[in-house]
C-alpha cells in the first residue's frame, strides 16, 4: 500500500453554550456539532522521518499553518506510533479547504483524518474507542471530527454523542482573510461574561433537528460566543445582517469565529443566496451540506 488519504469535515455549532471557566482553564460547554461537507484532504505515505507539505485553496492563509514540527498533525501521529511503540514516521500532504483559526476546526479535522489515515497505513487496527483516547490529548473537537455526522458535545467539548440527524442542512459558509484565536475569544467572553453559571442547554436545537424543517432549526441555532466575536470584529455583525438580507433563514458566526455561517432551505436557495453574498463583495461564499461523515481512510 503506497499511498492512503481520508477527508477531514469541517464543522459547525449549531449550539455552542458556554459556562464558567474550570478550574483547569478550560471552559464547561453544551455543544451541538455538525460537520458539513468543507473538506480537508489527508495523505500519507511511509517515510523515514515526519514530513507534512500543506497545499492551500486561494482563500486559505497558508502562512498560518505551522510547519511539519508545530503541525497537529504530526502530533497525531507520533501520538498513534507511541500508542503501539512504534518507530514509523510519515510523509503527510494536507490539502487544505477549511479556513484556518476560523471557528470551523480544520486542525481538529486534520488530526482526526490523520489517525485513521496513519492506522490504515501502518496496519494497526487500533479499536475505535483508542483512537477517541488520543483524540481527546490532541483537543477538545478532535474526538467529535473522528466521529462526524452530528453529535453532543459536554465536558470542554470532547465528550461526544451521537445524535439522530435525519436532516439535510444547507449552508453558505464565508470564510474571512484574518483569524481569530480561539483562546483570545474565550478571555473576551471571561471578561464580558464573568459570572457565567452552567452552559444554556442545546434543548431546542435538538429538537429541531428532529424536524428535518430549516426554518425550526434556524430560530433555535445558539452561540454564546457571538457576542464576544462582534466585540472583537463588529464588522462581522454588518455581514450576517448582509447575509439575512440575501434571504438566509439565519446567520451566525461559526463556534469562535471569525467565519460565518447561513443556513438556507436547501441547495438552491444556498445558492442564491452565495450569489447574493459574491455579488456584494464577498468573494468567497462557499456551499457546504450537512451532516457529513467522519474521515473513512482509502
Ligand atoms: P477551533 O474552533 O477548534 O479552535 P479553528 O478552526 O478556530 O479551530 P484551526 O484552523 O483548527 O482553528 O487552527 C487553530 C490553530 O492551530 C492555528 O492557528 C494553527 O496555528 C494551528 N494548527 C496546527 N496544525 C494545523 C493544521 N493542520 N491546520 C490548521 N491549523 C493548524
Amino acid at each position: 500500500m503506497s499511498v492512503v488519504r481520508a477527508r477531514a469535515a469541517a464543522k459547525i455549532n449549531l449550539h455552542l453554550g458556554v459556562g464558567a471557566v474550570r478550574e483547569d482553564g478550560y471552559h464547561e460547554l453544551c455543544t451541538v456539532y455538525q460537520a458539513v461537507s468543507l473538506f480537508d484532504r489527508v495523505a500519507a505515505e511511509p517515510w523515514s522521518t515526519w514530513r507534512v507539505e500543506t497545499r492551500t485553496e486561494p482563500y486559505v492563509d497558508r502562512s498560518a499553518v505551522p510547519m511539519t514540527n508545530g503541525n497537529i498533525v504530526t502530533r497525531a501521529g507520533a501520538l498513534l506510533a507511541e500508542l503501539h511503540g512504534v518507530e514509523q514516521r510519515g510523509d503527510l500532504v494536507v490539502d487544505k479547504a477549511i479556513p484556518v483559526a476560523g471557528g470551523l476546526a480544520g486542525g481538529s479535522a486534520d488530526a482526526a483524518a490523520t489517525l485513521v489515515v496513519l492506522d490504515k497505513l501502518w496496519g494497526l487496527r487500533t479499536p475505535l474507542d483508542q483512537l477517541i483516547e488520543l483524540a481527546v490529548q490532541l483537543g477538545s473537537d478532535v474526538p467529535f471530527a473522528l466521529l462526524g455526522g452530528t453529535g453532543h458535545g459536554a465536558g470542554r467539548g470532547e465528550i461526544v454523542e451521537a445524535v439522530l440527524d435525519p436532516g439535510e442542512w444547507w449552508w453558505v459558509v464565508v470564510p474571512q482573510r484574518q483569524g481569530l484565536s480561539t483562546p483570545a475569544v474565550y478571555r473576551h467572553f471571561d471578561d464580558m461574561v464573568p459570572d457565567a453559571g452552567a452552559p444554556a442547554s442545546s434543548d431546542k436545537v435538538m429538537a429541531a433537528l428532529d424536524t428535518g424543517d430549516p426554518r425550526e432549526l434556524a430560530r433555535a441555532l445558539h452561540n454564546d460566543l457571538q457576542r464576544p466575536v462582534f466585540d472583537l470584529r463588529p464588522d462581522l455583525r454588518n455581514l450576517i445582517t448582509l447575509g439575512e438580507s440575501e434571504g438566509a433563514l439565519r446567520g451566525m458566526v461559526s463556534g469562535s469565529g471569525p467565519t460565518c455561517v447561513f443556513l438556507c432551505e436547501d441547495e438552491l436557495h444556498a445558492d442564491t443566496v452565495a450569489d447574493g453574498l459574491r455579488y456584494t463583495g464577498h468573494v468567497t461564499a462557499l456551499i457546504a451540506t450537512g451532516p457529513a461523515p467522519g474521515p473513512v481512510a482509502e
